[in-house]
């Protein structure tokens, strides 16, 4: 479990999002298969909310040792503008 503080905390994590570029599905509101388009793997990755502090899970090796890695990047920039939709409503 990773804790979401400020984008500067992953902000390597984005840096290599950028750079790798992997393809979001969107399965639920906080629930995304992101996957590697070069190698093909895919990880899960759930944002939730606890406490007014916001949390993400990565299925990676990374992720498991509690590391932001891209995975989580890709996907919370899919939460995040998915959580401005909906609030939009
Ligand atoms: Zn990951």
């Amino acid at each position: 479990m990773i804790q979401l503080t400020t984008a500067t905390a992953i902000e390597n994590a984005i840096t290599k999002a950028r750079t790798v570029k992997p393809r979001v599905h969107v399965n639920c509101f906080g629930n995304y298969t992101v996957e590697n388009k070069q190698t093909g793997a895919n990880y899960t990755v759930t944002c939730e909310k606890r406490d007014g502090k916001r949390f993400a899970s990565c299925t990676c090796r990374a992720g498991e040792l509690g590391r932001a890695c891209y995975h989580v990047a890709a996907a919370v920039a899919a939460h995040i503008q998915l959580a401005a939709e909906r609030a939009s409503h």
